[in-house]
């Protein structure tokens, strides 16, 4: 089978590191699309909780080659952190390859990352401070001294690009923000102590792609963060500076639209956000305290705790369409257990009319109000659910109202972070 995309459907967290990981097991590659160090991922097995920020879940599967492909962005300095700390565990990280042509975080990036936002004051985007948003602007500038991980192989070609970089950066950084320059050989000497670590991975990696579809292998495209955070179909300006969307995953990757048959949207039972925004079905009471709570809803990059609320059907229906969903990965089914009720938004109403899906028009969905269905708890816990005759009426009349919604069918359901919680469908 050729390639399946993994995407989440929402603003992110949607625990799309768990289904990747599962996938990943009869995977021959897995390959992160888009988006840098600012991603987080928490994947648990056997009972060991591994937080990954940047290397592509399936790094845990030593068969699964990893891949972070074109359309990523990499800072060195975390990917050495997060080499060491795997290999600490016995995860050798033989298994990943970068892309020559991602382009390197640099200290200068997050740097800018900061200071960008504290001049946004009032009108800041919550960014995670990484260095994200300054890399991919550098990238889109088409900057010749741009830095890609090809250039972190040769010692001169990297001195004298953050030499020109910080010639143009400085100025920035001194004359708009008031911060004291950066040094060019300090930023070389920081960059110069990971490059063993790093080097051996840079890789052409469109060719490895390439032979495992040529081979027929399976091959898992995985986004980061989730659709509403795209650059161009997420809630702009709070947004991530990529394309989390599955078309992003052709642009990252190089991977033709045909050749992909699977797109799992995953989506939590329940939505969450990190950062500013709108967010229509956001629960500021007891119920967002308890969904915070039950479902351990801190940023796994940033700890920042993230906004709960109901699940919000008008952002799947909108999700599944802009991804060309073909199933739904449900996650986080457990953390409603307890609720008495459950509701889900099903249409907006925005100044006297309703939609079934999110407006283009952004101002219009911050005066969006839900308009809810209400459905019957289960009151009890499907943690330990194997199959779907486990499951309690009322927990699968909810997946399958998420399956209508969605309009497509359900791939899996997930029911705690262990790989054994996972219902196939
Ligand atoms: P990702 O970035 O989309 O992979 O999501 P995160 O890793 O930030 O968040 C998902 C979190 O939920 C992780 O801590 C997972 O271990 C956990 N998780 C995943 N699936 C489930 C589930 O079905 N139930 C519960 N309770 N936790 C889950």
């Amino acid at each position: 089978m050729p390639a399946t995309v993994i995407v989440g459907a929402q603003w992110g967290d949607e625990g799309k590191g768990k289904i990747t990981d599962i996938l990943a097991e009869d995977a021959a590659v897995v390959v992160r699309y888009q988006g840098g160090s600012n991603a987080g991922h928490t994947v648990v097995v056997n009972g060991e909780e591994f937080k990954l920020h940047l290397i592509p879940s399936g790094i845990l599967h030593e068969k699964t080659t990893c891949i972070m492909a074109a359309g990523t962005i990499i800072d060195p300095i975390s990917l050495r952190d997060e080499v060491e700390g795997l290999r600490e565990r016995g995860i050798s990280c033989e298994n990943l390859l970068i892309s020559e042509n991602a382009h390197v975080i640099m200290p200068y990036h997050r740097l800018l990352d900061g200071l960008q936002e504290e001049a946004r004051g009032r009108h800041s985007i919550g960014t995670t401070r990484r260095g994200i948003g300054p890399t991919y602007t550098d990238k889109t500038a088409r900057m010749p001294q741009s830095i890609r991980m090809v250039d972190l192989l040769d010692d001169d070609v990297l001195r004298e690009r953050i030499e020109a970089q910080l010639a143009q950066k400085n100025i920035i950084i001194r004359e708009v923000y008031g911060h004291d320059p950066v040094d060019p050989m300090e930023t070389f000497d920081e960059i110069a102590e990971v490059l063993d670590v790093v080097r051996p991975f840079v890789a052409d990696v469109r060719r490895e792609i390439r032979e495992a579809m040529v081979a027929d292998a399976n091959v898992v495209l995985e986004g980061a963060q989730g659709t509403f955070l795209d650059l161009d179909y997420g809630t702009y300006p709070y947004v991530t500076s990529s394309h989390p969307v599955a078309g992003g995953a052709c642009l990252g990757t190089g991977v033709g639209p045909t050749e992909i048959d699977e797109v799992v949207a995953v989506v939590k039972a329940y939505t969450t956000r990190v950062g500013s925004g709108a967010f229509p079905t956001e629960l500021e009471d007891e119920t967002g305290d308890q969904l915070r709570e039950r479902g351990a809803e801190f940023g796994t990059t940033t700890g920042r705790p993230r906004r709960c609320g109901w699940l919000d059907g008008v952002a799947l229906r909108t999700a599944a369409e802009l991804n060309g969903a073909t199933r739904i990965a449900i996650t986080k089914l457990d953390v409603l257990d307890e609720l008495e009720t459950v509701r889900i938004a099903t249409e907006y109403e925005i100044n006297g009319e309703r939609h079934e899906r999110m407006p283009e028009n952004l101002d219009l969905l911050a005066h969006a109000r839900p308009i809810y269905e209400e459905m019957p708890g289960w009151q009890q816990s499907v943690t330990g659910a194997q199959s779907r005759s486990d499951l309690p009426d009322e927990a699968l009349a909810y997946i399958e109202r998420m399956s209508e919604l969605a309009g497509c069918e359900v791939w899996c359901v997930s029911v705690g972070p262990a790989r054994d919680q996972t219902i196939r469908y």
